[in-house]
């Protein structure tokens, strides 16, 4: 472990124009995992000026050569699929099966945007004018850069930068400061693949370093993923840019809805997973179960169960269902939400906020621990604590009475548009919940969870900004000429 990390920036590594350092530590036992330079300003300056040079060579080469340098990490990501799962979970104590995962959506990604490298990249279109050829191309929009959240450090990077370098952009890289130790490693791959210099420049950093990507005039795309707050403020900022854009991944306020027609097992099964795993953690977990009347009792019985039962303990132990959370201050947030929740009159059904002594593992006393916080409140109520995120295992149980028409007037009365569930086995009910629900992400029978690189990733209303990641993100980082020729 050297002293402390380096950016690396136009094929080296740095220290960078700063004198401040920061910590990684699991956030399980508070060991210390390394530490890191903190980025500045100037350092983002000579990250970006690089990319900006080596864009011009770069966007020269084909998208078959470009895609060589992106085998070489897919194949480093499958190899040390294990190592890198296990690193995931020490640095942001997510389950280790979670940590694996976060590592095997990241190599399906890169497999993906390599792929596509051999696939057709525009159109051609019919013309008015029978002597003219008429093309959609795509082109390179220049400098990308990147801006990741914690809670899928491996994936969520490459979901931006895998398809921006195939298609000939270059990247400036800013990871989350709760997992530069992920970022690291990630940045070794670069450097191992031989990808020419500037092509790919990572700087280590918190929001300050992020905002200086945001407002550089030579950063051609911005893309964001992260909490609506941040993202709103780099949208906004980004908009009044000609010629810039900003593509703005955020959180959500995800609902699963249980209707009088749902499998119970099916419904129990996908809200315990939807709402514990990784600990509430993800963009796309549930806070919000509505819950038909006539199942109600039986659902809220077996629920309430596994919420007094859930495994909450070491993530490195296969047999951990819930690991803790990512830090101090965001235990503090999600504390204040349940005491929020009691304030505005819930009716508290299970309260492991604070666990109880022999929960914790031996020499983890330092872990940021919470317990499932399970609830039932009147849908119909403007509260804050059944509308506002909340990213912990903090959940709603909402009743309704009726059909899915009103289910869904529930599953829609949020700000956010992330993801939502239905569980049910009528197929009218199921047709008209993938019809209504406002979100981008739509799961039927299934838990409120899982992505898949083939598909759009991304939500409407306060959730997204309209530019979907995975496959979608070719749109943020081409733009689309038409091409005519008389012949
Ligand atoms: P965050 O918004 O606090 O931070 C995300 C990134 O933005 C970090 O790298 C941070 O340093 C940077 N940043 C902070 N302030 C900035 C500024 N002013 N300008 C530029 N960059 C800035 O989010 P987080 O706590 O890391 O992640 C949790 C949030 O992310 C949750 O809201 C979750 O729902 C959301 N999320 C969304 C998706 C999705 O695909 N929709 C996926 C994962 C997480």
């Amino acid at each position: 472990m050297p002293a402390a990390y380096q950016h690396y920036i136009d094929g080296e590594w740095t220290d960078g124009t700063g004198e401040e350092t920061f910590t990684s530590r699991n956030p399980a036992n508070g060991e210390e995992l390394g530490e890191f330079r903190r980025g500045t300003e100037a350092d983002v300056d000579r990250a970006v000026a690089a990319a900006d040079e080596a864009f011009e060579e770069w966007k020269e080469l084909s998208h078959i050569d470009r895609a060589e340098y992106l085998w070489d990490i897919y194949h480093e990501l499958k190899e040390r699929h294990d190592e890198l799962g296990e690193i995931v979970t020490k640095e942001c104590g997510k389950e280790i099966s979670e940590g694996k995962a976060d590592v095997t959506e990241a190599w399906h990604m890169v497999e993906w945007a390599a792929g596509d490298a051999r696939h057709p990249k525009g159109d051609v279109v019919p013309s008015e004018i029978p002597s003219k050829d008429a093309y959609m191309r795509r082109k390179p929009r220049g400098v990308v850069g990147c801006i990741t959240p914690w809670n899928f450090p491996v994936a969520i990077p490459f979901w931006h930068m895998a398809v921006a370098l195939v298609e000939g952009n270059t990247v400036v890289f800013k990871p989350a400061e709760q997992t530069p130790w992920c970022a690291q490693i990630l940045a070794e791959m670069f450097e191992d693949s031989g990808v020419p210099d500037g092509v790919f420049n990572m700087v280590q950093g918190f929001g300050d370093a992020g905002n200086a990507i945001v407002e550089d005039d030579r950063v051609d795309t911005v893309l964001f993923t992260g909490s609506a707050e941040v993202g709103h403020k780099i949208a906004s900022k980004v908009g009044g840019e000609p010629g810039k854009l900003a593509a703005c991944e955020m959180g959500g306020k995800n609902n699963i809805v249980i209707t009088e027609k749902a499998d119970l097992d099916v419904a129990v099964h996908s809200a315990v997973m939807s709402s514990f795993k990784t600990t509430g953690q993800r963009c796309v977990s549930s806070e919000r179960l509505v819950v038909h009347e006539d199942v109600y009792d039986e659902f809220k019985e077996r629920f309430v169960e596994n919420a007094k039962n859930v495994a909450v303990g070491d993530p490195l132990d296969e047999s951990t269902f819930m690991g803790p959370l990512i830090e101090a201050e965001h235990k503090q947030k999600v504390s204040e939400y349940n005491q929020l929740a009691k304030d505005e009159g819930v009716n508290v059904l299970v309260d492991r906020e604070e666990l109880e002594p022999e929960e914790i593992p031996d020499g983890h006393e330092e872990g940021h621990w919470v317990g499932p916080f399970v609830y039932e409140a009147d849908p119909h109520e403007d509260l804050r604590c059944t509308h506002e995120e909340v990213f912990g295992p903090h959940v709603a149980l909402l009743k309704y009475s009726g059909d899915i028409e009103d289910a869904v007037e529930i599953h829609n009365d949020t700000d956010y548009g992330l993801a939502g569930a239905i569980i049910s086995e009528n197929y009218r009910q199921i047709n008209y919940f993938r019809d209504n629900a406002d979100v981008g992400l739509a799961y039927g029978n299934l838990p409120c969870i899982g992505a898949e690189v083939q598909l759009p990733f991304g939500g409407v209303k306060k959730s997204g900004n309209g530019y979907p990641s995975a496959r979608e993100v070719i749109e943020a980082v081409t733009e689309r000429t038409a091409w005519t020729l008389n012949n």
